[in-house]
């Protein structure tokens, strides 16, 4: 099917001016626009017309390449000027958002310009003690930051050269590629969104404008934070891309293991080895705590495994108003390279036990009592 002429599609002259134009355009729009006219492909077909008419007529470059070699000179599918920015727009939308905002009421997507990103997110792991998250430090971290480069004073181009505007694009920073009916809108790949391109690029920062530096950041880490919290530090990720935000720093925290205690959300656990003596005769054992040295009284008798509390001497949460506890879980050791003297009273303290006649040993004697009883 043979192209309409673009100036007869919005009925004006070769010679309009842009707001000429508009006005032709804007006039077509209200009375094909799809939501006017439901189900009527004739008013749909009229309507994409009008659209790609004043996407071309409305870009001085672009109507001066359609005056100059007619439809050739800016049918995408052509083969000049490539994937020619905003071009062969069969969509609703983006070249035409500003204009329908006006007419239908908001909606209209910001139109033109280059593609503007947030930066990304980046992550930082920071080991820290047990001691250092039970009690919150200040501390400095060494991150990766981006600077205006020098040579370039950011721009990217050569000094004594200049950016020039971005001939796929021709600096709105997107090119539009056809789908079927739907018309999808894609960053420029020439680009890569700027709208710019640079001839000749800096030397010192590859064309970049920015030079990657390391900057020194200071970071609190809260009393209680616990391992795989992370801290957020906002805005100190990398850059937005043509202007946009900064993406944000993440401080992951990461508690080495520690030589005693394991945390178990709030609580401590840690285990106590005490001598079989000890165990036997009672006594008092010293404890370590985060905070200094703590002290359990062993009763008479105790046996492996046993667990003593220790209130309040776990580690205060974040959202804590109270510290958690202590758990110790006793151990009981036997003794090595004993000498003749020591195994001598050992054994005679072994013979005064199967003499006194008492039961000494509750555990083993509830064994042989199930083994006796499933034998029998
Ligand atoms: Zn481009
Ligand atoms: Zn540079």
């Amino acid at each position: 099917m043979a192209k309409r002429d673009l100036y007869e599609i919005l009925g004006v002259a070769k010679n309009a001016t842009q707001d000429e134009l508009r006005k032709a355009y804007r006039k077509m729009a209200m009375k094909f626009h799809p939501d006017r006219n439901p189900d009527s492909k004739d008013a749909e077909e009229k309507f994409k017309e009008a659209k790609e008419a004043y996407e071309i007529l409305s870009d001085e470059q672009k109507r001066e390449a359609y005056d100059r070699y007619g439809h050739a000179g800016v049918d995408p599918n052509a083969g000049m000027g490539g994937m020619g920015g905003g071009m062969g727009g069969a969509g609703f939308g983006d070249a035409f958002g500003d204009i329908f905002g006006e007419i239908f009421g908001g909606g209209g997507r910001r139109g033109g310009g280059p593609q503007v990103y947030r930066g990304a997110d980046l992550r930082y792991a920071l080991d820290i003690s047990l001691e250092q998250a039970a009690a919150g430090f200040d501390t400095e971290i060494r991150v990766p930051s981006w600077e205006n480069c020098e040579t370039c004073s950011g721009s990217g181009a050569k000094p004594g050269t200049s950016a020039q505007t971005c001939r796929t694009c021709q600096g709105s920073g997107a090119v539009r590629m056809q789908q079927g009916i739907f018309s999808m809108q894609q960053t420029c790949p020439t680009c890569h969104g700027s709208g710019k391109e640079i001839p000749d690029p800096c030397v010192a920062c590859h064309g970049e404008g920015k030079v990657k530096k390391t900057k020194t950041l200071q970071v609190k880490i809260p009393a209680g934070i616990d391992d795989g919290m992370r801290i957020r530090s906002s805005g100190n990720g990398e850059p937005g891309v043509n202007g946009g935000p900064a993406g944000d720093l993440y401080v992951e925290i990461r508690i080495k293991p520690h030589g005693i205690f394991q945390r178990d959300g709030e609580d401590l656990h840690c285990e106590l080895t005490i001598p079989f003596t000890t165990a036997a005769l009672g006594g008092t054992v010293e404890v370590p705590t985060l905070n200094g040295r703590g002290e359990i009284t062993i009763p008479e008798g105790t046996q492996v495994g046993k667990t003593f509390r220790l209130r309040g001497k776990g580690i205060k949460g974040l959202r804590s108003s109270y510290p958690g506890d202590l758990y110790c879980h006793i151990q009981i050791e036997t003794p090595v390279r004993l000498n003749d003297e020591q195994k001598t009273l050992l054994r005679q303290f072994e013979q005064a036990l199967s003499d006194g006649g008492v039961k000494h040993s509750p555990k083993s004697e509830s064994w042989t009592d199930k083994v006796k009883s499933f034998f029998s």
